[in-house]
């Protein structure tokens, strides 16, 4: 089960929430803060989840692994999340 760490552009407190299944990490929403409640919050690598999973493997492939955990934590850039909040507004403006 993927692991990602978030951390919160309000009070920049950080957590981590474990997703089920890496599809589901990937389409869900960003977690809101369980800080301070404000939904503005950034995907960010997780050394832990990344260090755990690079138990056993040689140089190479933790070197491997580390740049697909840095393109990971890259591909939610917070335009993207705001263009997602907007499609998510008004398709909940249409239905009412
Ligand atoms: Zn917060």
């Amino acid at each position: 089960m993927p692991i990602y760490e978030y951390q919160c552009q309000t009070c920049q407190h950080r957590f981590t929430k474990l997703w089920r299944t890496m599809t589901q990490a990937e389409e869900a929403v960003v977690p809101s803060c369980p800080q301070c409640g404000s939904e503005d919050t950034l995907r960010v690598i997780s050394n832990v989840a990344v260090l755990d999973s690079l138990g056993g493997m040689t140089p190479s492939e933790q070197g491997a692994m580390r740049q697909i955990a840095e393109k990971e934590a890259s591909i939610l850039p917070k335009s993207k999340i705001d263009e997602f909040r907007a499609a998510k507004k008004k398709g909940q403006k249409d239905a009412s």
